[in-house]
């Protein structure tokens, strides 16, 4: 067996500026990178302190919001817990809705607090089956099930669920789950509409879409989920997003000292996303993602690579994830990297690592700060790379991808 790192080099960087083109981290704008770039600033008053208050009113408007949002020094995994941890007493039942392995983790984390966890198990390359789970909630005529866990982006698969119809499928049942979004993958990169999608409760992180390191989550909640933190006998002092969101005090917003930097380039970030307007946003990463389709649709034409994701109406427009024939993916990644600068993304949740179907997953990351130039250097690269190592493909993929950005896909 081949552990999945003795295929990793080991070789110098290639020259010239790098492009890490994986499913998050994503991109860091300079702009962003600057703003961080600062002495340590005083957290008791000035500039920091009064940051807050648009600080917050803008992350709300990505999420297309008017409710509450609480930040936290974490990266997903904890905002995870922390939305976890303000809705959910030990032994309440929360169904999950997974399709693929950011669903599992995140009810791997509701176990992990003493709920009673249901899985429903969609794949690894589909989306949610709206008939199963409407059947499921039909039959828990007790409302036993307290929480409906889906992932907006599940960014192992590259599949991009549809949270309005689940919506639509606890109204038709009258069913009083919290309806809860996990939007790390999508946040800033996929139309989402909080409010009117009726999501009562949405968990993100710093570093996809919102363009910043890793290092601050953000759960939004709205008031139904609020009355459900207020009826829990007790939520943990740090995660409790009670203060955080309500914040009258300063150091109340992060549960101790602020993540400074990370504000100076969150402030930044969402700058940028409001200038050019999230609507825009979205449309960007629609065009750019319709090209790498157009590109790896062409590629599929002849040999061994696939999209994961058949569908195009379910496929994600922040992450592509894609197979070729073990080892090819391993091979590719590591030709683009050691000749090219470009880091492509590994697999994930489809193979074990040290398995040999492992070498054969690869993902491309397209979120956040990208444009048209960045997306065909990278398809580019995988064509240069495709070409290289002799594994067969068809033609035409960049021009496919070309006809896209230049508005005619
Ligand atoms: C990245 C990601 C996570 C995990 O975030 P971490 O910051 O790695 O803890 C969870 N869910 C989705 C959909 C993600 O893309």
């Amino acid at each position: 067996m081949t552990a999945a790192n003795t295929m990793t080099t080991q070789a110098k960087p290639a020259p010239g500026r790098s492009y890490l083109a994986i499913p998050g981290p994503s991109v860091i704008p300079e702009a962003v990178l600057s703003a961080m770039h600062r002495p340590a600033p005083n957290i008791y008053e000035g500039e920091l302190v009064d940051m807050m208050p648009g600080l917050v009113a803008d992350l709300k408007r990505v999420a297309r919001t008017k409710h509450h949002v609480a930040m936290y020094i974490s990266n997903g995994h904890g905002a995870w817990e922390a939305a976890l941890s303000n809705v959910l007493a030990p032994g309440d039942r929360v169904l999950v809705l997974a399709t693929g392995r950011f669903g599992h983790g995140w009810g791997e984390m509701a176990t992990g607090l003493g709920a009673e966890v249901e899985v429903l198990d969609f794949g690894r390359s589909g989306t949610i089956d709206l008939d199963q789970v409407n059947a499921r909630l039909q039959a828990d005529y007790a409302h036993q099930i307290k929480a409906v866990m889906a992932v907006h982006v599940d960014t192992s698969s590259s599949v991009r669920n549809d949270i309005a119809a689940l919506r639509d499928v606890l109204k038709a049942q009258d069913h009083p789950a919290l309806l809860m979004a996990d939007c790390i993958a999508s946040l800033g990169c996929e139309r989402f509409e909080m409010d009117d999608w009726g999501v009562d409760v949405m968990v993100t992180g710093s570093q996809k879409g919102l363009m910043v390191p890793p290092g601050m989550a953000f759960v939004f909640f709205n008031d139904r989920a609020e009355e459900v933190r207020e009826r829990l006998p007790r939520v943990s002092r740090y995660w409790d997003w009670r203060t955080r969101a309500h914040a009258t005090e300063f150091y109340q917003y992060h549960g101790g000292t602020a993540p400074t930097h990370h504000l100076y380039g969150l402030r930044t970030a969402l700058d940028m996303i409001h200038e050019e307007g999230i609507e825009q946003v979205w449309r960007r990463h629609t065009t750019l993602a319709r090209a790498v389709w157009a590109a790896c649709e062409a590629w599929e034409a002849e040999g061994s690579l696939r999209l994961n994701i058949e569908d195009r109406d379910l496929r994600s427009h922040a992450v592509t994830a894609l197979r070729l024939q073990s080892p090819h993916a391993t091979e590719l990644r590591n030709w683009v990297q050691e000749n090219l600068g470009l880091t492509l993304g590994i697999g994930l949740g489809m193979a074990a690592p040290g398995e040999p179907a492992w070498h054969g997953f690869f993902r491309l990351g397209h979120m956040g700060h990208v444009n048209g130039h960045m997306i065909m250097g990278m398809l580019g690269g995988i064509e240069a790379g495709l070409s290289a190592l002799k594994i067969d493909h068809g033609p035409g993929a960049l021009e496919a991808a070309a006809r896209v950005i230049g508005g005619e896909g």
